[in-house]
């Protein structure tokens, strides 16, 4: 059979921010997976930054890092976790990288003399940009999402760019708006004006959106989709309903119910085939929704008010227990606020403890009381990356008994640099793009905590850091109990440590959380859980 022509699916989003595009693509991603489509998600974002990697999480949230290495925006990290695809560097693009490429190119004298413009130039680049996941990859279908709101002066040229690609793309492209379709509790009414009025906007830009999916509190019943058809222009059967979800993971059934698949493939002239892959995102609603068990788990870290920074933490953690039908009660604690007085306060009731990722020396040391609480009462304990990190250093100080271990991003003093740059880092100084990102291979250990978890000898896990475990330390630290249970054999660095006395006490210099998905639980997410159940089952015994 011919390959199908790729289909090309807009997003856009009107009335607010954050009414959840990232989520409705990966949705709508889903379900076309879910007919046997290869389907890829990217992001096209309105800043100027030229990626979101120097970006402080409380501006943007968590960033998210691709096999290939690049730090991406977190909405790549809902896509992956729902599509079961991986994505590279050429599904984030944003407007930095955008100028970026075309000023490169300017000084480069690529233009010839001409006056460089937005139009063509900017969204020929933009268009580039677009196509690049075509040429890349055997897929079928590219679902674009542009990221801000219609009307923001800083997406125009984004608008531009994909108004100018249905042009040339013709019946193999559609848009999909997201809007909010708000009910005024004084009138006891849905209100249909704002989206209205942002479809007005997006036509002036030259766009008609084909579908649109309304993001309400109420369900929209037939007159209100009527209406919103009529003043829209789009088929009653266009406009989605999308109601507010307990959890985002069943957004992708609520499309389905409304039809959304269906609409999409109609439009795009795409063969409707048979759903042929529920596979285990049933099984896993139901683990999610009819927990049988219960237990509490911390986390300790810096930006503990803006959960969106630990996104793909907290979902890898959702993902494990609901494969064990396990609720986990998340509990954010500021590491800052953590104190040899009212550590057993607020940690005494938790069945686990794990440890964030972070940059710089805030809240290290209530991090390390956490880490030797939790060494020393045998509570579950998973560090990631500087929460492994933290772990070498207190097992140094307090087991080792060597009082100034440190890492040297902390202390370049340190006459115990347990965590260190290595040499050839040494001359690195610029800040940006400097770390260790993107995958690496890990060879584990045998008889350890995380070949058990991962059941294969070599694994291969994502990095964004710059400092490293010491490697002169490894063998007193050893000695004393705390191993290396997983090496990169090419840099001779070590990528995991554990307590094999203890409970569970994992750390890992990588990223697990972003390889979490639906289907795929990550293993040591797992564990770590199933370490949490032990440890609730044998609460009297601590
Ligand atoms: N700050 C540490 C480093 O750069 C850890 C980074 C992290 O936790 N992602 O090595």
């Amino acid at each position: 059979m011919p390959k199908l022509k790729t289909k090309y699916i807009f997003v856009t989003g009107g009335v607010t921010s954050s009414l959840g595009k990232g989520i409705i693509s990966a949705s709508l991603g889903k379900l076309l997976t879910n007919r046997n489509l290869r389907v890829t998600i990217q992001k096209l974002d309105p800043y100027i930054n030229v990626d979101p990697g120097t970006m402080n999480p409380y501006e943007h949230g968590e960033c998210y890092v691709t096999d290939d290495g690049a730090e991406t925006d977190l909405d790549l990290g809902h896509y992956e976790r729902f599509l079961d695809r991986t994505m590279s560097q050429a599904n984030n693009v944003t407007t930095g990288s955008i100028y970026q490429t075309v000023i490169n190119k300017e000084r480069n004298g690529d233009y010839l003399g001409k006056t460089v413009q937005i139009i063509p130039h900017i969204t020929d680049e933009i268009k580039r940009r677009i196509g690049l996941l075509e040429k890349n990859k055997d897929i079928d279908v590219v679902i674009t999402e542009i990221g801000g709101t219609v009307g923001d002066i800083e997406a125009l040229p984004y608008i531009e760019a994909v108004r100018q690609l249905k042009w040339e793309l013709e019946d193999n492209a559609l848009f999909i708006h997201l809007t909010l379709v708000p009910f005024l509790s004084a009138a006891g009414e849905l209100k249909t004006k704002p989206t209205q009025h942002s479809v007005k906007t997006l036509l002036e830009a030259g766009i008609q959106p084909d579908i649109l999916v309304c993001r309400c509190e109420q369900p929209l019943n037939q007159d209100i989709k009527s209406k919103i058809a009529r003043f829209c222009n789009v088929e009653k059967n266009a406009v989605i309903e999308s109601m507010d979800a307990k959890s985002i993971y069943e957004v992708p059934l609520l499309m389905q119910k409304e039809g959304l698949d269906k609409v999409v493939l109609k439009k795009l002239n795409i063969p409707t085939k048979k759903i042929i892959n529920e596979d285990n995102w049933k099984k896993f609603l139901i683990g999610l929704q009819n927990p049988k068990l219960k237990i509490s788990i911390t986390v300790v870290g810096k930006y503990v008010e803006l959960q969106d920074a630990y996104k793909s933490i907290s979902e890898a953690l959702i993902h494990a227990g609901a494969s064990q039908s396990c609720k986990v009660d998340l509990n954010w604690v500021h590491a800052n606020d953590i104190n040899k007085h009212n550590i057993n306060k607020i940690l005494n009731k938790t069945n686990g403890i794990l440890v964030a990722p972070g940059f710089g020396d805030r809240g290290i040391d209530g991090k390390i009381i956490a880490i030797k609480y939790a060494r020393e009462n045998n509570i579950p304990f998973f560090g990631i990356c500087l929460g492994m990190q933290t772990a070498v250093i207190e097992f140094a100080r307090n087991v080792l008994k060597l009082r100034d271990a440190n890492s040297t991003e902390m202390d370049p003093t340190t006459s115990n640099p347990v965590i260190h740059l290595m040499e050839k880092q040494k001359n690195i100084l610029k800040k940006g793009g400097t770390m260790r990102l993107g995958s690496y291979e890990c060879h584990l250990n045998k008889k350890t905590n995380a070949i058990h978890s991962y059941k294969k000898n070599i694994i291969s896990e994502r990095h964004r850091h710059r400092y490293e475990f010491n490697n002169k330390y490894k063998k007193p630290l050893q000695d004393l109990g705390m191993i290396a249970s997983g090496i990169n054999k090419e840099h001779n660095l070590v990528e995991i440590i554990e307590i094999p006395a203890h409970l569970w006490f994992v750390g890992v210099q990588f990223h697990p959380e972003y390889k979490s998905t639906v289907n795929s639980p990550h293993p040591l997410f797992c564990s770590f859980i199933n370490a949490g159940i032990k440890h609730k089952n044998n609460e009297t015994v601590r």
